[in-house]
């Protein structure tokens, strides 16, 4: 063992990463040694700097190819909300950010509704970085992709709650095909982390009754951030 790994055993950040192939890295856990794929992140490497350049560079899914740039993420990076959507559409697309469409306005409107603001304690990702052709939801294959970079935008980020918007984001996070309506009103969890669900803003603009729904879940959300902060 070198004096390198020697010392990220002793705080606690193994297991180290080693290159094999040139098609990829393996892991040993618990002894156990798994292939992973090549977009698969050290979680000591990646600094947002990093984590930002390896979102830029991606083509590891079919995503790439239709994108005109990569849609990381916004806001503050220590925020205690993150809220996450399904993938960039066209308008985000084109200018770099997510939610800048007219989902978008509605999502400022939600996060005004319970007194938050984008970028003042607020981050707002999606569960795919690149724009799926002709607005189509993300294949399970392209959010796999794409998951070692949102784990880790998580992971960086660590929020003190997390707010899925859609039936995609919650499929992307909690691995989970349970329709939407069953998982809201509940706290679900993510590696330690309190996560609550609602409908996303485009399939609001679409079924305005169910608007009533989402200011019950943004409520929720709230009462839970709360109760969150009252036991410190
Ligand atoms: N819908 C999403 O899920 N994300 C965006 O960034 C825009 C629209």
């Amino acid at each position: 063992m070198t004096r390198r790994e020697e010392i990220l055993r002793e705080m606690g950040l193994t297991p180290i990463w080693r290159m094999r192939r040139r098609s990829g890295f393996t892991i040993q856990r618990s002894g156990v040694t798994v292939q992973e794929s090549e977009n698969t992140l050290n979680p000591v490497a990646h600094s947002w700097v990093e984590l930002k350049s390896k979102v830029t560079a991606c083509t590891v899914c079919r995503l790439h190819s239709g994108r005109t740039q990569t849609v990381f993420g916004v806001g503050d990076e220590h925020a205690s909300w993150l809220f996450i959507g399904e993938g960039p559409g066209a308008e985000e697309d084109r200018r770099g950010e997510p939610f800048v469409g007219q989902a978008g306005k509605l999502l400022d409107n939600m996060l005004a509704a319970i007194d938050l603001k984008r970028g003042r304690d607020v981050y707002i990702a999606n569960a795919v970085k690149c724009r799926p052709p002709g607005n189509r939801n993300p294949e399970k294959d392209e959010m796999a992709a794409c998951r070692p970079f949102l784990d880790r935008q998580i992971e960086l980020i660590s929020p003190r709650l997390i707010v899925l918007l859609g039936r995609i984001a919650v499929q992307a996070l909690l691995n989970t095909e349970v329709a939407l309506a069953r998982l809201r009103g509940r706290v679900h969890d993510y590696r330690g982390i309190p996560v609550v669900v609602t409908y996303h803003p485009a399939y609001l603009l679409r079924n305005l009754p169910d608007k009533a729904k989402a200011w019950a879940d943004l409520c929720f959300a709230r009462k839970t951030m709360q109760g969150l902060q009252v036991r410190g």
